[in-house]
């Protein structure tokens, strides 16, 4: 990393902020085959066929020009099927772009971002690589949010808080009343991170009407099978919406994707077929866990958070991984660790419960 140059003066061209952080580790990718993935709340099942034909015609029509850079065609079908006018809406590779444009626009180097703890890590890498400093809040012991949540921050400018909701890795939810609540509490903008809203009982797309401090970020990684295709999209305020804009990529989205994502909102009964599929599996796994003696919150999302403190539940993750299933191990500093595991199949959802059956005879021996 160190370097000289023509004076023979070492110096380390690397941002600072760069070389202090660890970098966000995502959720093991194994090879195809290698394994039954119940780690990264992937969705099992095959997306709508409508979205492989659109893919298709794009893909015939020859790709030698650039995509619509705001990706109108998607913003108008998404102000349709959402009931959002069209100038809130903004597209990005995936939601995790969104987030990375989100703490750009709003962020500056030695501001402050309000997480809640434990959530998604990939806002606190986020901030790090703005400069910026992240003040986390833990969840009460119900995985309500103490009001500290809303507090100005004493150590600078609080200027973004992000909230998933459902939140991972629990799967609990905040009433969309207590979202209000803490947003008009907020001296600053909330991004209510949905990516798992789709499976929960209620969502938070009314409260923009209610007030501009309301940032939704949405993605067809999870509830639409489209992990593989990098789409996400935010409901905002028109000015927000603009001042991002200028952020982002000129074409962060490409015309497969674009098409794509239109199929996939469009197709409401391959969703609701699909959302009732993801819901059976997880009281499937919620109800088993706890009899097999976890601690299981009740979950909104398509996984489920399991914790114990009569054994170790580290060895239970490895004995499934040698048995070809992966769950997520999660260990949250001063907090505690835990299994994250997603709703699979019904097959892949039953076999992996009883190699936690057997996991757990042997680890408590
Ligand atoms: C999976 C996930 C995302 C990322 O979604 P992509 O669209 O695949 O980038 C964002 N937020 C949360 C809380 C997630 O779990």
């Amino acid at each position: 990393m160190l370097q000289k140059h023509s004076e023979g003066k070492t110096v380390n061209y690397i941002r600072p902020e760069i070389n202090a952080m660890r970098g966000y580790v995502p959720g093991e990718q194994p090879k195809a085959g290698e394994a039954v993935k119940l780690n990264t709340n992937e969705n099992p099942y095959r997306a709508s066929e409508k979205v492989y034909a659109a893919i298709r015609k794009v893909a015939d029509e020859g790709l030698s020009r650039y995509p619509d850079p705001i990706a109108d065609s998607f913003r108008k079908a998404a102000a349709q099927r959402y009931g959002v006018p069209q100038g809130c809406i903004l597209c990005g590779n995936g939601s995790d772009d969104l987030l990375t444009i989100l703490t750009r626009t709003f962020i500056s180097s030695g501001e402050i971002l309000r997480l809640p703890c434990p959530s998604y890590i990939l806002y606190q890498s986020l901030a790090e690589i703005q400069g910026a400093k992240s003040e986390t809040v833990f969840f009460n012991n119900d995985w309500s949010l103490p009001n500290s949540f809303c507090a100005a921050s004493s150590a600078g400018t609080l200027k973004l808080a992000f909230l998933p909701n459902p939140n991972s890795p629990s799967g609990t939810v905040l009433p969309k009343e207590r979202v209000l609540q803490i947003a008009e509490q907020l001296p600053c903008p909330l991004v209510v991170d949905e990516a798992y809203a789709d499976f929960a009982e209620d969502n938070c797309i009314s409260l923009l009407e209610q007030t501009d401090k309301i940032i939704i970020c949405r993605t067809l990684s999870k509830s639409f099978s489209l992990a593989g295709l990098r789409f996400g999209f935010l409901f905002a305020a028109p000015k927000y919406v603009e001042a991002m804009l200028k952020v982002k990529d000129s074409y962060n989205c490409d015309s497969l994707s674009i098409a794509a994502a239109i199929a996939a909102i469009q197709d409401t009964d391959w969703q609701q077929d699909n959302r009732s599929k993801i819901i059976a599996a997880r009281s499937v796994l919620v109800n088993r866990m706890r009899e097999l003696g976890f601690t299981v919150p009740d979950s909104q999302a398509n996984f489920t958070w399991n914790t114990r403190n009569d054994m170790p539940v580290k060895p239970i993750y490895e004995y499934l991984k040698q048995h070809g299933y992966l769950v997520r191990y999660m260990n949250y500093a001063d907090w505690g660790d835990g299994l994250r595991i997603s709703a699979g199949t019904p097959e892949q959802t039953s076999e992996c419960l009883s190699l936690i059956e057997k996991a757990v005879l042997r680890t408590a021996r």
